[in-house]
């Protein structure tokens, strides 16, 4: 299909001609050295050791191929005891728990774990922990109710104009608290280019559809033969005016983001990304370049966080988080609260600690890295925000407001 995405490269090379020859080129703003306090935001807890690339027997060019990656990632208790000093809670984690839901970490996010400490934010959302054998009452298999609202194998249609398709129930590494660890890793899904002509079918029917949301399982594991595939043939349809993919291989594998998988979405018309990420230290060196690569080639980066209890459950920490993102140009889009999946509670904070995490961010850091805080409403309600309410009083006459800064003030109302 024609896009203007094709004519893109025409006219970065008309700005080049026009623009002077005594311009001073911008360093990249990723490749800057950190300031002191994002050296803090970046460095293990104090006192800890992180686990580092040497404790993996790879060569550069091994290390930096996503397919060694993806084949040498950590799936058994004996391959993170070689790495890892294990609490009793992991053990047991990696003995029994692992039969519920597939492990797997890449040695790339593994480098960047705390050997010695249990408790390390980039340790726990990937190695399994006895807890998840523990469902309280209030869990469910399909928290967001996903299912219901599946209209074909993997295409789900909840809001008026917009669908989800998920394209492959294969991760990178997978996240402890995922959303969706009842479809993921198990093999049910399907293949997707199987799958695709029925959702596209579908979505012909729905006029009123502009949006195809692509994610999964990671659609940027796909090949770009079939994510060029799966792109062009939702683009093929006139009412589809974008589509967009979430992933979170910039996070666990910032390898896979190579210039011809950045100019495969954007000259198919893949125009923005959400990637996942939790915490200020998985924005590393390797990150920044992923990220670049990304928005040079022309894809709107946009940022998806889940609130989790002891990994990011503070504003300093997301505030960095933001920020780093920020820096890397991507703008944080949703800070979701942790969905109640089966065997996810200790992951959970209350909606409260939400609420106040929020307000002490927005006022105090750029606007521009405040996302929305959502709770995707159990039973299918959709993404709700909720965040902190600044009105105090709302009168006939005027609105009664407190403002970032905790302080009240007054609007006329008409
Ligand atoms: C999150 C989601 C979308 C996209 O929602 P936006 O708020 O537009 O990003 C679409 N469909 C489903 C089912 C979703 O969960």
């Amino acid at each position: 299909m024609e896009t203007s995405a094709q004519r893109l490269p025409v006219v970065v090379e008309e700005v080049a001609e026009t623009s002077g020859a005594d311009d001073v080129p911008e360093p990249p703003g990723a490749l800057r050295p950190l300031t002191a306090v994002q050296e803090v935001a970046r460095a293990p807890a104090s006192g800890h050791r992180l686990v580092g690339r040497a404790a993996f027997d790879a060569t550069d060019e091994q290390w930096s191929d996503w397919r060694w990656q993806m084949s040498h990632r950590l799936r058994s208790l004996q391959d993170f005891q070689r790495i890892l000093e294990l609490s009793g809670e992991e053990i047991d984690g990696l003995t029994i728990a692992c039969n519920k839901f597939v492990v797997g970490v890449t040695p790339y996010w593994a480098s960047l774990m705390e050997r010695d400490n249990a408790e390390c934010p980039i340790r726990r959302q990937v190695v399994p922990s006895v807890k998840e054998l523990y469902c309280s009452p209030t869990d469910m298999e399909d928290p967001c109710g996903e299912d219901h609202d599946m209209k074909t194998p993997g295409l789900v249609h909840r809001y008026p104009d917009r669908v989800l398709f998920l394209s492959s129930d294969k991760c990178a590494s997978y996240c402890r608290y995922c959303t969706r660890s009842r479809l993921v890793g198990n093999g049910e899904l399907g293949s997707v280019l199987q799958r695709l002509e029925l959702a596209a079918a579908y979505v012909e029917g729905q006029p009123q559809v502009r949006d195809v949301l692509i994610s999964g399982g990671d659609p940027l594991l796909l090949s770009e033969t079939v994510l060029a595939r799966i792109i062009r043939r939702f683009r093929s349809i006139p009412h589809i005016e974008m589509v967009r993919l979430g992933s979170r291989v910039p996070s666990y594998l910032p390898q896979r983001i190579t210039p011809r998988l950045v100019r495969t979405l954007r000259s198919n018309g893949a125009f923005y990304l959400s990637v996942h990420f939790s915490h200020p230290r998985e924005v590393t060196p390797e990150v920044e370049r992923a990220l670049a690569t990304i928005a040079d080639g022309g894809v709107v980066l946009g940022s998806q966080t889940v609130l989790l209890r002891g990994i990011n459950d503070d504003a300093e920490t997301l505030k960095r988080l933001w920020q780093r993102l920020l820096a890397n140009r991507v703008r944080p889009y949703y800070l979701y609260q942790c969905d109640p999946v089966m065997g996810t509670s200790h992951f959970r904070t209350s909606v409260a600690a939400g609420v106040e995490i929020m307000r002490r961010v927005r006022g105090f850091t750029s606007g521009y890295a405040v996302p929305t805080y959502v709770i995707d409403a159990p039973g299918g309600g959709g993404k709700t925000p909720v965040n902190s309410d600044y009105i105090v009083e709302h009168g006939a006459d005027k609105v009664t407001m407190r403002n970032w800064a905790g302080n009240l003030y007054a609007y006329p109302e008409i």
